[in-house]
């Protein structure tokens, strides 16, 4: 169920994917496994590329759908492959792509860090929640994690506490901020400085949605926008109950 690409094989990492997003599978179930996702949704390097190859995308699915259909019989699986000589020492990317959809798939995976204590686990996430409340008062001592920008939680958000990755438009944007490139190795993410800077992929339709801004400067945006049209219909509303009265 693991896997390792050349860039992974460099660090000594190893992957572990579910399809990025919101999908369907092949029975007809639909599924999202990145129920915080924002603007990051509209550039997500999943949802391109090789992530797209019809049997890429086959396995993505079948791990989705062995974790839905049962998922003691999933962890089980897990904690035996990793019980591999080669996975001692070494370090698991938990989600190449997906998220911690659900509590009870979250909870999983701490037991699945408890039972193999001689592997190192990460992640990248935007369950920001989530993770308050079911990692952070007792995290497994081998998991570690870096919260990611560009979601629905992002003002949950604190850079002065949290780690925190972004992605920016380029490098010297990176160097700009202050914050630490993690292009180096994957590894920086949570091992490197908190502050944690993700160049864009250099995907064209991605760099013209980006439009020189952050992920956290789109969300912000996005969020604003929002919030700004839900005070107009709270006004449309009182306007309009006072009509009613006076017309009473
Ligand atoms: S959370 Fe990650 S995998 Fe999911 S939509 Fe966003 S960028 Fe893609």
């Amino acid at each position: 169920m693991l896997t390792q690409n050349s860039e992974m094989r460099q660090i000594g990492a190893w992957n572990w994917s579910l399809p990025a997003w919101a999908g369907r599978l092949a029975d007809g179930r639909t599924f999202n496994t990145c129920p915080s996702a924002g603007v990051c949704a509209q550039a997500c390097y999943a949802r391109h590329g090789t992530y797209t190859w019809p049997v890429v995308r086959a396995k993505h699915h079948a791990n989705l759908a062995f974790v839905l259909d049962d998922l003691s019989a999933w962890e089980t699986a897990m904690v035996t492959e990793l019980s591999a000589a080669k996975f001692h020492g070494a370090w698991i990317r938990i989600h190449d792509s997906g998220d911690f959809f659900s509590d009870a798939y979250l909870q999983a995976w701490l037991r699945i860090c408890l039972a193999r204590p001689g592997t190192n686990f990460y992640a990248y996430s935007k369950e920001v929640e989530r993770f308050r409340r079911l990692v952070e008062a007792s995290p497994p001592p081998n998991f570690l994690w870096v919260f990611s920008y560009g979601g629905t939680q992002d003002s949950s958000l604190n850079p002065d506490t949290d780690r925190v990755a972004d992605v920016f438009p380029d490098e010297a944007a990176i160097a700009k901020a202050g914050w630490a490139s993690q292009e180096a190795s994957d590894l920086l993410a949570v091992l490197g400085p908190h502050l944690v800077g993700i160049p864009a992929n250099r995907i064209p339709a991605y760099l013209k949605r980006l439009a020189g801004r952050r992920f956290s400067e789109w969300q912000a945006e996005v969020d604003a926008e929002r919030a700004a049209r839900g005070r107009r219909h709270q006004l449309r509303l009182v306007v309009d109950n006072t009509q009613h009265a006076d017309a009473a």
